[in-house]
């Protein structure tokens, strides 16, 4: 029989409190827990403690392999989250979903911590890459408001009409778009096994934070709760098999690109810009952002570049090349230009862009061009740090 959820529990049963003598779930501890193919994602309330945690963290996974083995199974991946009381209230929960209250294992005495007692570890060596996925790809920009989004889900239909697997993850957690671009707004969100299952549109199969949380509500997190909302993303959507996954991150330098940067191997990073001196500047701290968490910058995609008007010249509205030129300062790749076009911003409020890649070649062809750059460099970063195909001379 595979190690399924109630092996799971019956393993946290033999973890008891020496003070009360109550296990794990008569605790009411297990916020969530889940297990599928060998993966096992448990998040855990108990109290803000690094050592009770870390110890715990042990006897948990000692608890779960063992009684692995003695069913014949070997787990492939234990992942354990834990969160205090007053992280585990706001996290985001699917509306179809019934949670188990959280009781910490003692009341915390401070407030929950922003780190969650992990120090960054550089990406290159990052914890846990997603199984199966070849390529993660961050699409970032110093500010909001550039075409980040666009960008993100032209790239991702793009990479799909080419004949790849692609998954998008709308991480942007502060203002997500994908609802609009993907006209997801009457979408439900399914979860089998306890598994968030991603939407399959336009070729790609797509998950946003936009359809778990209370879309007219401002969204306001701390920084743990960015933290774990991310990571509840990634980790609990059923990504299954991809040869990319494009992830739409918030604007600006910040919590959601730290937690990525600890969690996951990234092929690379693509920043979004447009052509005016004032966004280049922003653009410029993005890419040192991406530096100084180890994520390899694939290169600059200069966005809003230039205008195509109905008497077919084009205007440099913004100062086309202003990105360009900021990719040559820096040593970055350039990654194309994307004209403003009145048909992408009425095909993305429409949630159409397909329709983006079957129109006027004034448009398509821009975007394919990018897709294809992107392709090049995610296929050259990957032989770089040994992930992509390797010459083998015999
Ligand atoms: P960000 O993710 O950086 O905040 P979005 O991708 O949401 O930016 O774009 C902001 C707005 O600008 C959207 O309405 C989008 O349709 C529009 N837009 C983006 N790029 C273009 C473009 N090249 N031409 C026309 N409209 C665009």
């Amino acid at each position: 029989m595979a190690f399924s959820k109630e092996h799971v529990l019956e393993a946290l049963r033999t973890i008891r409190d020496a003070k009360s003598g109550r296990d794990l779930v008569e605790l009411d501890a297990v916020r969530k827990c889940a297990a599928c193919d060998g993966f096992v994602t448990l998040t855990l309330g108990v109290t803000d403690n690094s050592v009770l945690r870390q110890q715990l963290k042990e006897g948990v996974e000692n608890a779960l392999r063992r009684k692995a083995a003695d069913m014949g199974e070997a787990l492939k991946s234990i992942a354990i989250d834990f969160v205090t009381p007053a992280d585990a209230q706001q996290e985001i929960k699917p509306a179809t979903v019934q949670q188990p209250a959280n009781i910490p294992l003692k009341q915390a005495s401070s407030g929950p911590t922003v780190s969650q007692g992990a120090a960054p570890t550089p990406a290159g060596a990052g914890s846990a890459s997603l199984p199966g996925v070849k390529h993660i790809i961050a699409v970032g920009a110093g500010k909001g408001g550039v075409g980040k989004s666009t960008v993100s889900v032209n790239l991702a239909v793009g990479l799909a009409r080419q004949g790849h697997r692609v998954g998008l993850l709308d991480a942007d957690i502060y203002g997500p778009s994908l609802p609009t671009m993907l006209a997801l707004d009457n979408a439900e969100v399914t979860l089998r096994e306890n598994r968030l299952q991603p939407f399959y549109v336009h070729g790609v199969k797509a998950m946003t934070i936009g359809k778990l949380v209370d879309p007219e509500k401002p969204l306001i997190w701390r920084g743990p709760m960015a933290h774990g909302a991310f990571k509840q993303l990634v980790e609990q959507t059923e990504w299954g098999p991809l040869d990319y996954l494009i992830i739409d991150l918030p604007p600006g330098t910040g919590d959601v690109s730290l937690t990525m940067a600890q969690m996951m191997r990234l092929t690379g990073a693509v920043v979004v810009c447009t052509p005016q001196k004032v966004a280049q500047d922003d653009a410029v701290r993005a890419a040192k952002m991406f530096a100084q968490l180890n994520i390899h910058v694939l290169g600059v995609v200069e966005n809003m570049s230039y205008f195509i008007g109905d008497d077919g010249k084009e205007y440099d509205i913004f100062g086309r090349g202003g990105a360009e030129m900021m990719a040559q300062r820096l040593g970055l790749p350039f990654l194309g230009a994307v004209p403003i076009n009145m048909a992408l911003r009425e095909n993305s409020d429409k949630g159409n862009p397909t329709a983006n890649f079957t129109g006027t070649p004034k448009l398509s062809e821009p975007l394919m061009n990018t897709v294809r750059l992107v392709e090049t460099q995610a296929a050259l970063a990957a032989m770089r740090t040994g992930a992509g195909p390797q010459l083998v001379v015999t």
